[in-house]
């Protein structure tokens, strides 16, 4: 593993665990200035690919970095953009259960307005 790889892991693992790839950049070249943006999108690729991360598409805005590549949903305010994880849910058995076959992964992002922007 490059120091660029493992700085990138350290910067996702030690944040909420959404990062776009800008923000990861930016958090990435405070820590090592020669940093290229290049570099960090290139890493990104070859660890989403190793199965290390995982990259999520949302409804709106730039893809953002999971540090959790293990299958899982999110909530996704649709007022804020914030991105949370759903707790570990029952679900994964359930479709293995209905479809009778492992399964390898999913995506299931679950629109919603967060408390911080639901009025009073
Ligand atoms: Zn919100
Ligand atoms: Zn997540």
């Amino acid at each position: 593993m490059t120091r660029q790889r493992a700085l990138i892991a350290d910067i996702l693992q030690s944040s909420a665990g959404h990062l776009t790839a800008d923000e990861i950049f930016r958090a990435a070249r405070a820590r090592m200035p020669s940093l290229a943006r290049g570099t960090v999108y290139r890493n990104l690729k070859l660890m989403e690919a190793a199965g290390e991360i995982a990259r999520l598409e949302l409804p709106a805005g730039p893809d953002r970095y999971d540090r959790t590549p293990a299958p899982h949903g999110h909530l996704y305010c649709v007022v804020c953009g914030a991105l949370r994880d759903i707790p570990q849910s029952t679900l994964q058995p359930q479709l293995e259960a209905a479809i009778g076959a492992p399964v390898l992964g999913y995506q299931l992002t679950v629109r919603y307005v967060c408390p911080a922007c639901r009025p009073e």
